[in-house]
């Protein structure tokens, strides 16, 4: 986690609490270098996002160690934002973002299923280049 101040990259936990939910959790964190405090929430659930990609990475040149990189890094990315929200559209999307990197297969088919997350127009292209 870093400090979104002064980027540095220790910061403290001094409050978490879960929503009652059970669906986000919120942690107040403060930098141990500029001292700011800022407050971060984090709604990934690492399982769900796991079933979301199973199907869509079957079959394809995307390995069960990537899926595992691909939760990761997608975890980091929403864990290094301040926001007071994050939306599963946002997750969708960047989902969708690195699976285009890693393989279109996988890509088209998770973009199929999870339409309304990602970027119509770039979808439509991809598609018309396998056909
Ligand atoms: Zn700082």
């Amino acid at each position: 986690m870093f400090c979104i101040f002064c980027k540095n990259a220790d910061t403290e936990v001094i409050e978490t609490r879960i929503s009652d939910d059970g669906a986000t959790v919120r942690r107040r964190r403060v930098c141990l270098k500029c001292e700011k405090r800022l407050t971060t929430y984090e709604r990934v659930d690492r399982d769900k996002l796991r079933r979301g990609l199973v199907i869509p990475c079957e079959k394809t040149t995307i390995s069960a160690e990537q899926v595992e990189s691909v939760i990761n890094e997608v975890e980091q990315d929403l864990k290094q934002r301040e926001t007071t929200e994050i939306e599963s559209k946002e997750i969708g999307n960047l989902v969708a973002k690195k699976l285009k990197k890693l393989d279109k297969i996988a890509y088209i088919r998770f973009a199929s299923v999870f339409r309304r997350f990602v970027d119509l127009e770039d979808f439509e292209k991809e598609l018309k280049k396998l056909s």
